[in-house]
């Protein structure tokens, strides 16, 4: 078995770890960042960029500049309207009505895009280990649907890994608390990170943790902050100028930057600045949008968004029957937690010190390498029971919503049901399976519908259907029926619109797979143009400096040389010739370089 490795797939930023041994360490990527934007790039030429390079493009191209994919992975696309306002890209709806972004004039899929990502990391692992990596530990918010992490999980088999447990973000940071403090305790996990917040209180008996409640919002994070600085921006623009420009696509993105950056600032300084130049420009000159932004104000524009959180703490705490000063150690997690104005408001909260000893970047990838390594018997076992998040259950009469499990159940977990039939000689049965808290059917996320089929006639009421719910380690659903009568089984697919098929999931894997070798052979090509550009200007060099000590044949031969390398380099690419022209230059300017060493240099 290679090494798993442990992936926090953020919404704006990823990271990945592994196990040395018993420690968690952070693998650099090629740029040497421990943190990779969670960003992917194309150029109308075609070429794909992931990470910093593509978050640098979004300024001068934010439609073929995708962030914030996170935000709209397993979500058909009337499920995700609020998140229009915060990018700046082509939302379509895709396939069976999910989420599509258009790039280019191609439809692509959100499990799409964040296989990318996850592409990008696996290579990372893969270079600094020195070994392929297939593979990995992926993590989610704890607030996620089974229909998010179905996705999650697609896009990292699009990616070529095998992912072999989908864990919550809060659950990870806990983990590496019990890594490494070896405790017992009741902690906190608080995590705000840029397009999701998840609160969880956990139980740990030194290596024993059990997750005691959970909650969460998948629609508030960072992003949303950023996105109450640009409404203020473009009133201000307004106000300024009378001119509305929301849908301005590169002035929309230079206020989204400028955003981030203030709210970054405001983190350490009381005041910053947004200067906008030649933000717009209409017949009487270019406009221009300069304001100050004060820490104080910052935060009463964004007291609804943390308050919104802290309604979430205290429903966590309800759920687990506890008080905040029960709570042992508070643990931050997530760049949002960064706030001033977020820890003042969470020490209030639980009335203690916070634990900021964890980086709130890396803490989750941290643990979820240390699952890995649980997984692959490397470290000392810790046990994390998890439960739950969100209830599910089936439509049933009156269109309500009939809860099977209970969210905060302990996972992995299962219930069974008896079904029958409604009127006599019914040989099938549809069932609407959804998940959510809501009374009504409507108010909740539907996963999808299955049909029971084959069940023997008879009369109605008469056939027991015993249909079981399984939800396993990861959070993720299944079903399969049984008809007691006829003793016939069946594992049973719920035809989510969102998820793809087997095939489909084959055919994008192998899609990636080509793509990455196409771009490696890209880059292979690229490092030998590099190179024979180096020996031809070793030998121009020489060229210069030694003409007057040449012999007749000893100068026709370099020139020759120096211009069979140049053509080489404007000639278009083709692999062989270039090795071929690369191997003779470096042999001629070897011999020559032996023969010429002692004679003079003419400058
Ligand atoms: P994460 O998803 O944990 O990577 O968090 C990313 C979010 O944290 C983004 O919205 C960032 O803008 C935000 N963030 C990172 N550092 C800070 C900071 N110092 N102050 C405020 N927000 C931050």
């Amino acid at each position: 078995m290679g090494r798993i490795i442990g992936i926090d797939l953020g919404t704006t930023n990823s990271v990945v770890a592994y196990m040395d041994g018993n420690e968690p360490r952070i693998i650099v990527n090629e740029e040497g960042g421990r943190v990779t934007p969670s960003v992917v790039g194309f150029s109308k030429t075609g070429e794909r960029f992931v990470g910093d390079v593509a978050k640098r493009q979004a300024l001068i191209n934010p439609d073929c500049t995708l962030h914030s994919v996170k935000r709209f992975i397993g979500k058909r696309s009337k499920e995700a309207k609020d998140e229009l306002a915060l990018v700046n890209y082509k939302v379509v709806e895709g396939r069976n009505g999910e989420v599509g972004f258009d790039v280019n004039g191609r439809v692509y899929s959100p499990p799409e895009i964040s296989a990318m990502v996850l592409q990008k990391l696996k290579k990372s692992a893969e270079d600094f280990l020195g070994e392929t990596v297939t593979e990995a530990i992926i993590t989610v918010p704890a607030h996620f649907t089974d229909r998010q992490r179905q996705a999650t999980k697609d896009a990292g088999t699009i990616a070529g890994l095998d992912v072999l447990r989908i864990i919550n973000e809060p659950t990870a940071a806990a983990l590496a608390f019990m890594h490494e403090r070896k405790k017992s305790a009741t902690i906190a996990v608080y995590d705000f990170g840029g397009g999701t917040f998840d609160i969880s209180i956990v139980r740990v008996d030194r290596d024993v943790g059990e997750v005691r409640a959970t909650r969460g919002d998948n629609s508030l994070g960072g992003n949303d902050i950023d996105g109450v600085i640009v409404e203020w921006l473009l009133q201000e623009f307004m106000n300024e100028h009378g001119m509305d420009i929301s849908g301005e696509r590169v002035a929309r993105q230079r206020l989204l930057d400028a955003a981030e950056r203030a709210k970054l600032e405001l983190s350490s300084a009381l005041e910053t600045e947004v200067h906008l130049p030649f933000l717009m420009a209409d017949q009487s000159g270019p406009k221009h949008l300069s304001r100050s932004l004060k820490r104080a104000r910052f935060e009463q524009m964004i007291q609804p968004l943390l308050d919104r959180t802290i309604r979430e703490c205290e429903k966590a705490l309800a759920d687990a029957r506890l008080r905040p000063e029960d709570m042992d150690e508070v643990i931050l997690v997530g760049g949002s937690s960064r706030i001033p104005r977020v820890k003042e408001m969470v020490r209030d909260l639980f009335r203690r010190p916070l634990n900021q000893s964890y980086n709130p970047d890396e803490v989750v990838a941290i643990g979820a390498a240390i699952q890995g390594g649980v997984l692959e018997g490397e470290v000392r076992s810790v046990t994390l029971l998890d439960v739950t998040s969100l209830s599910i259950g089936i439509e049933v009469e009156g269109r309500r919503f009939a809860k099977l499990i209970q969210r905060n159940t302990v996972i992995p977990t299962q219930c069974t049901r008896m079904l029958s039939t409604v009127i006599d000689n019914q040989r099938s049965v549809k069932i609407h399976v959804l998940q959510g808290e809501g009374a009504l059917a409507a108010e909740n996320v539907s996963l999808g519908d299955f049909e029971l089929s084959g069940i023997e006639p008879g009369p109605r009421g008469a056939p027991r259907v015993e249909v079981k719910f399984f939800i396993d380690a990861s959070g993720l659903l299944s079903v399969s029926a049984k008809d007691l009568r006829s003793g016939a089984s069946s594992n049973i697919t719920i035809n989510s619109p969102t998820s793809f098929s087997k095939s489909e999931l084959e055919e994008l894997r192998d899609e990636a797979s080509t793509f990455e070798k196409k771009q490696l052979e890209q880059g292979d090509l690229k490092d030998l143009r590099h190179q024979v550009e180096k020996v031809v200007m070793a030998l121009e060099a020489m060229l210069r400096e030694k003409r007057a000590t040449l012999a007749r044949n000893e100068l026709t031969e370099l020139e020759h040389a120096v211009k069979r390398g140049r053509m080489s380099l404007t000639k278009a690419a083709d692999r062989t010739n270039l090795e071929e022209v690369y191997s003779w230059l470096r042999r001629v300017h070897g011999n020559l370089k032996d023969k010429l060493g002692s004679r003079p240099t003419v400058h």
